[in-house]
């Protein structure tokens, strides 16, 4: 009876898309070990302080309309942030996290045959969104793990699309100055759209801003991308936003989910955009622990411990001498401690930590100084 059927010259199951196939699966930071123990979890840059409490008392209030969909245009956050930061609110997208604006990017603006380049050692997300639309990702090598301006310039085809490139850098830290940044954009051409993924600015101290919203402002091919999952301690909510030219923003609204950002989390959106107190706490926080952990690695100089400078809320160790950093890495899961080492994006060398509270901080450098002098 299925004779005819199975006779047919079909595949005998959906086939996704060749470059669907070609994706490498993403990797989240873990948050147990693979034993199933619960570990202090430095390995995803979480706000250590948690979130603020003005933001959590507005979202608790947003419970009462569960039951009606979301603002669909995201009214109130845009007004907030236009009000913040001094931009236009009709040129504000926002999404369920960055992470879906960066998709978008790549979505609206390339596809088979386009090419897309971002930095080795950029962020993940970047070969995932370019592969899914069935681009070409071009990876460019990375300057000593920082972001190499003229290497970008010089990877531009005519077939170029769309430019990636998170400032300061996940997962290296690494901070491109404004002059830097403005080069770059000043060397593509007005096609390329220019995605600046911003989602550790609020970290920097005013001399280090890299002038992208400024940017975004004036030219027609750059989109700025933030996110509420760092600073602001939202990341279970999933809201990001961006800023570009009023044409490309109406691009990105064609392919946006019509409610992607929820109810709850556009409220506690604006509460913790309205709490300076808590985003300066956080701040401090974590430029006196980052700066206590950096300190940390570096007298372990005489063991090959080397540190990347980071202006981010996490740091990458990297370990070229006799203790390697799966075996910090298996060492500080026995321990308690679950920080990211990413082999697959070409860093075996490295760890990525978060900056944690102040006891697991001194936790975890304790720990690593253990592991590579044989404690
Ligand atoms: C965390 C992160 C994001 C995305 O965060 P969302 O939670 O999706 O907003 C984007 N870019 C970089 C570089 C990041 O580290």
């Amino acid at each position: 009876m299925t004779d005819s059927i199975s006779n047919l010259p079909f595949p005998s199951a959906p086939q996704a898309k060749q470059w669907i196939q070609d994706i490498a699966p993403y990797v989240p930071g873990k948050a147990k070990s693979d034993d199933g123990r619960a570990l202090i979890k430095l390995s995803a840059n979480e706000n250590p302080l948690g979130t603020s409490a003005k933001a959590r008392a507005a979202f608790a209030e947003a419970e009462q309309d569960l039951a009606r969909y979301p603002d669909p245009g995201a009214s109130g956050l845009r007004e907030a942030l236009a009000a913040k930061y001094g931009l236009d609110p009709a040129r504000i997208i926002y999404g369920t996290g960055s992470d879906e604006l960066l998709h978008m990017a790549a979505s609206a603006f390339a596809g088979p045959g386009d090419e897309i380049l971002f930095m080795q050692y950029g962020f993940a997300v970047y070969e995932i969104a370019t592969r899914r639309v069935g681009a070409t990702p071009i990876e460019v090598p990375a300057k000593d793990y920082a972001t190499d301006v003229d290497g970008l310039l010089a990877a531009v085809t005519e077939r170029t699309k769309v430019v990636y490139v998170a400032n300061p850098n996940n997962p290296t830290g690494t901070l491109a100055s404004r002059a830097e940044i403005a080069r770059l954009h000043a060397g593509l051409r007005p096609d390329i759209l220019f995605v600046l993924d911003q989602a550790y600015a609020e970290y920097l101290e005013p001399q280090e801003e890299d002038g992208g919203l400024a940017l975004a402002e004036n030219a027609a091919n750059v989109l700025v991308t933030r996110t509420f999952s760092k600073i602001y301690g939202l990341a279970a909510e999933r809201i990001g936003w961006g800023y570009a030219s009023a044409d490309i923003i109406a691009m990105l609204h064609r392919i946006r989910a019509p409610f992607n950002v929820t109810t709850c989390g556009q409220a506690a959106a604006v509460a913790a955009l309205g709490d300076d107190d808590f985003v300066d706490a956080s701040r401090a926080h974590n430029a006196e622990w980052l700066g206590f952990l950096a300190q940390e690695m570096e007298a372990l100089g005489n063991q090959g411990v080397r540190v990347v400078p980071s202006a981010c809320n996490f740091l990458l160790v990297l370990f070229e001498g006799n203790v390697s950093a799966e075996s910090v890495y298996n060492g500080l899961m026995q321990r308690g401690y679950i920080v990211r080492w990413l082999p697959g994006q070409g860093l075996g060398q490295g760890l990525r930590i978060t900056i944690g509270t102040e006891e697991e901080t001194r936790g975890v450098a304790a720990a690593i100084r253990d592991l590579v002098t044989g404690g």
